[in-house]
């Protein structure tokens, strides 16, 4: 690995703005290494710029990319720590199959992880729900419009300095009943930008309805529920825990898992089973159903207090913040945070 010199400046003279958002600003440094010839070449760090790249490199014809979410946790100068890192080097290479791109070796992704993380610890806000969002990507960089797999690839990590994305609020979400998201054999476990291109129509639908996040069905019944566009989905159901069970048309999210985790270790039920959107409703008309929530690492838990057909139909789900959902987001806050103890050894201490 090779630091720049220029980017140890870049950080020095860095200051960051008292408001930052979510995603708007951005250290001034960033990770990369190229993929060239069938072998990863070295790793750099060097000072946040442009690209420059050819109008015919492949990532922008055939959306031949790929990329991951994660967070550093600095609460109250008690880190810089990771949130089970590994588990999202093993989804990108996940993900890099699945687009028929090259493996990234878990040194080069780990290092370039963990140092933009260290180089940028001064500027990982330490309020509760603040961190440095890191997004590692790797693009298809070869220039022709041959369809075929490039040849040639960036790897690349930014990282973003975030206060809470959670604003306190709730999402009212529409039951996407036109489209799919994904679908058998497609390419719905991978996180790849397509994914989201596909989901932005429905996104604006549900912008002008006034409300929050689609709601995705299955492709083969159109009546299971999947998950958000990039969230999973959970409902309390009769004080037990429900959530689809995965297929090859939900991603596997490390939120989902880790919650299911706590939930069973505080005694609850979790019941991951294929959930019929028709049987939600009822059981949201009927009060059986008490809370829903959506889940990913960005917003952590975000409460989900009405569902809404295209017509204006509209179901509220019993509370709009329950008490299932409020003891899993700050247990799992909590250990991302270390104020709770990490009994699943699930935070890495930088
Ligand atoms: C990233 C993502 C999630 C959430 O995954 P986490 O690992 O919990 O952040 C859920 N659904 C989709 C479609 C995603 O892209």
């Amino acid at each position: 690995m090779k630091v720049l010199a220029s980017a140890k400046e870049a950080i020095e003279n860095f200051s960051m703005p008292d408001k930052v958002g979510f995603g708007k600003v951005l250290l001034p440094i960033m990770a990369t290494c190229e993929f060239k010839r069938g072998e990863w070449g070295e790793l750099e760090i060097r000072p946040y710029a442009k690209l420059e790249l050819d109008p015919t490199c492949k990532v922008l014809h055939y959306g031949q990319e790929i990329f991951e979410g994660m967070k550093a946790y600095n609460y109250k100068g008690n880190g810089p720590n990771l949130f089970r890192p590994l588990e999202n080097f093993k989804r990108f290479n996940h993900s890099a199959r699945r687009m028929a791109m090259p493996e990234v070796p878990n040194e080069i992704f780990v290092n370039a992880v963990n140092t933009i993380t260290k180089m940028g610890e001064n500027f990982i806000p330490k309020r509760s729900g603040e961190s440095l969002y890191i997004r590692p990507f790797m693009i298809a960089t070869e220039n022709n419009l041959g369809i075929k797999p490039s040849e040639e690839f960036l790897f690349m990590v930014i990282a973003s300095p975030v206060e809470s994305y959670f604003s306190g609020g709730s999402y009212k979400v529409l039951i996407e009943r036109q489209m799919v998201r994904a679908c058998p054999g497609g390419m719905g476990t991978a996180k790849t930008g397509g994914n989201y291109a596909g989901a932005l129509n429905s996104g604006v639908r549900t912008q002008k309805l006034g409300l929050h996040q689609s709601l995705w069905l299955s492709a083969s019944d159109r009546k299971s529920i999947e998950e958000l566009s990039g969230m999973n989905f959970f409902a309390v159901i009769d004080g037990e825990i429900h959530t689809p069970e995965l297929t090859e048309t939900i991603l596997d999210g490390i939120t989902r898992r880790s919650l299911i985790d706590i939930a069973r270790s505080k005694g609850l039920k979790v019941i991951e089973r294929k959930m019929s959107i028709d049987d939600l409703i009822e059981d949201i008309k009927s009060n059986k159903c008490t809370e829903c929530f959506s889940c990913g690492t960005a917003a952590i838990i975000t409460p989900i207090c009405s569902l809404h057909e295209e017509s204006g139909e509209r179901y509220n789900v019993k509370e709009e913040f329950g008490p299932t959902t409020k003891m899993l987001r700050e247990t799992l806050l909590g250990i991302q945070e270390q104020t709770v103890e990490d009994q699943f050894n699930w935070v890495v201490k930088l």
